[in-house]
């Protein structure tokens, strides 16, 4: 048992003896490197084209007659973001916002859903509440793609 695991790593690399396999080997790490940056910068631009198609379908769907008013208010909620003025580097795709920022944390969340109930400020909690749900499914294809 234990000579079969100090053996693995040998039978492992003995496929890249060669300088050719090496620069195979090389090229098949450096592929997968790029199809990594093109799947998370992929990432990146359909999380921020959530955050406006998301609110634009909902305003749409339940706001019919002021859907352009809602929209805005709700893609405004957006303005969250600038907490990430607060981090140090102020953007990086692959950080996870939510629990991390002030503005979005569970203590926040909680002050959005008590936005819900007024209802002048309804929408402004909808919006918040959209944004952290957007940040969240972002986080888990963040992890999705670096698992
Ligand atoms: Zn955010």
């Amino acid at each position: 048992m234990q000579g079969s695991v100090r053996n693995l790593p040998t039978a492992k690399y003995s496929r890249y003896r060669t300088g050719r396999d090496l620069a195979h080997a090389a090229a098949v790490s450096g592929a997968r490197a790029v199809r990594y940056s093109v799947s998370m910068s992929l990432r990146s631009i359909v999380h921020l084209a959530l955050h406006f198609v998301v609110p634009i379908c909902l305003a749409l769907l339940f706001f019919k007659e002021t859907w352009r008013r809602a929209a805005l208010i709700m893609i405004a909620t957006m303005l969250i973001d600038l907490d990430h003025l607060l981090a140090n580097p102020i953007y990086d795709p692959n950080r996870c916002s939510i629990g991390f920022h002030p503005l979005h944390t569970w203590p926040a969340a909680a002050v959005y859903v008590a936005l819900l109930l007024p209802k002048p400020t309804r929408l402004v909690g909808i919006g918040l509440l959209i944004h952290l749900a957007l940040d969240a499914l972002d986080c888990g294809w963040m992890r999705l793609l670096s698992a």
